[in-house]
């Protein structure tokens, strides 16, 4: 649905703005990219295979988890592209090294590619939008979602003609959160519409996000800092027509597509970021919000928003990882409304995943930058886990953390500005 394709003429946006769930299809550039060959999971979503170290390529160091009867993780299968893992590093010179400056160049090249290509060149040749009118009850979004096998939609007020907003699984969660405080209003909780979502916001105090998009042909840099202002994870892409001052919902670009797009089109720039992610202090370490499988869905849930994050490690009795709770898991364990199913546990939650599901991806804190961004050019990598030689949990590394860093590491003004 979204792989980037080959370069393509530069088309005039094509606008998808129909009711309920409409498709449409849009042509733009991909600049230089690539058919990204698809992660291989394992077959059913039960059975195990070995995990893949993004960096390093040494699988033995975190080769395939124990398996959990009922419980094994689709982790995905190792990859022969990964490079070797360097040798290992002597303690950092404070002093910036040759190492440092190729760093900073790498990153430096980096940001200038992103000064100069717009939102609008990260768009695959041919997509699907669906977008969703603000109107339709929130259960029946659901299942749009899901049939379509996606996790967030543009929602669109068709009074005002005009975008109303992205519907993502925050908004789900907190529809669950609203059931949760009230739980004898569940006949009101099921005749909610997308347009009620944000009185549901203020019912259970939730600070309202911003509804935040960008013009397709603004640089994509500003894009990448407005999605880190905000914290959010994608963006919708909204032109305006000039003559009519009507708006258009082109596309919604994620943290993810931007990631692929840079490192399919940046490989002479990546390959210069060689610092071992544990040395950057790239993603969390510290304060790791985790679940076992037994925990209850709904455990789950309130750990996500009590930490602000979008994923949660599951591990054993040894804080070996198992697999990963990711917010849009929670999409299929609310079809049709089922809010009350929420107790069912992680491990039978994580059982019901789709067959195409991508894996889970590790990482250890030797693992270079340059190793994880070739990661990225070939699979569908939403995070990396850190863990160690033994599998045990040591931190997370978000899309939202390396983007920060390639864009703002080094930065005079590092504060996150749009
Ligand atoms: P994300 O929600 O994935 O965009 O991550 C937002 C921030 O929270 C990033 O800095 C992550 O490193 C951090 N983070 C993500 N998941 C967890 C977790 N389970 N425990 C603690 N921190 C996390």
């Amino acid at each position: 649905m979204d792989d980037a394709r080959a370069p393509a003429k530069k088309a005039t946006p094509n606008p998808s703005t129909s009711a309920a769930a409409a498709t449409a299809t849009a042509t733009t550039t991909a600049s230089t990219a690539t058919t990204i060959p698809n992660a291989s999971a394992s077959a059913s979503g039960l059975l195990p295979a070995p995990s893949t170290t993004a960096g390093g390529g040494n699988n033995d160091a975190h080769g395939p988890l124990p398996l959990r009867h009922g419980h094994e993780l689709p982790f995905v299968a190792p990859s022969s592209y990964l490079r070797p893992k360097s040798a290992p590093r002597a303690m950092p010179d404070k002093t910036a090294g040759p190492l440092d400056k190729e760093q900073m160049q790498g990153l430096r090249d980096i940001r200038e590619f992103l000064k100069v290509r717009t939102s609008y060149d990260v768009l695959p040749l041919s997509f699907r939008l669906v977008v969703l009118d603000n109107d339709l009850l929130i259960k029946k979004s659901l299942n749009i979602l899901i049939q379509n096998g996606i996790v967030s939609a543009p929602l669109w007020d068709s009074h005002n003609s005009t975008f109303a907003g992205l519907l993502t699984s925050t908004d789900y969660i907190n529809v669950i959160q609203y059931y949760c405080q009230f739980p004898d209003q569940l006949n009101q909780v099921d005749q909610f519409r997308l347009c009620n979502l944000r009185d549901i916001e203020k019912a259970i105090g939730v600070v309202p996000l911003e509804t935040v998009s960008v013009h397709p042909m603004r640089p994509l840099y500003e894009a990448c800092r407005r999605m880190l202002k905000t914290r959010a994870r994608r963006i919708p892409l909204i032109d305006t027509d000039d003559e009519t001052g009507r708006q258009t919902v082109v596309s919604v670009i994620t943290q993810y597509r931007i990631l692929k797009f840079i490192a399919v089109n940046n490989e002479q720039h990546t390959m210069l970021l060689k610092k071992p992610v544990g040395e950057l202090g790239l993603g969390t370490y510290t304060n790791m919000a985790t679940a076992t499988m037994n925990s209850s869905v709904l455990d789950v849930i309130h750990l996500m928003v009590k930490h602000n994050i979008s994923a949660v490690p599951v591990v054993d009795e040894d804080y070996k990882l198992l697999n990963v709770f990711e917010a849009v898991d929670v999409i299929p364990c609310i079809r049709g409304g089922a809010y009350d199913e929420l107790s069912a546990t992680v491990g039978d939650a994580l059982s019901n995943r789709a067959e195409d599901f991508a894996g889970i991806y590790t990482c250890g804190e030797d693992d270079r930058l340059d190793s994880i961004f070739d990661t990225i050019r070939k699979s569908r990598v939403h995070r990396l886990i850190v863990v160690d030689d033994d599998s045990r949990l040591k931190g997370i590394i978000s899309l939202s953390d390396i983007l920060k860093y390639v864009l703002l590491y080094g930065e005079e003004d590092d504060s996150i500005r749009s």
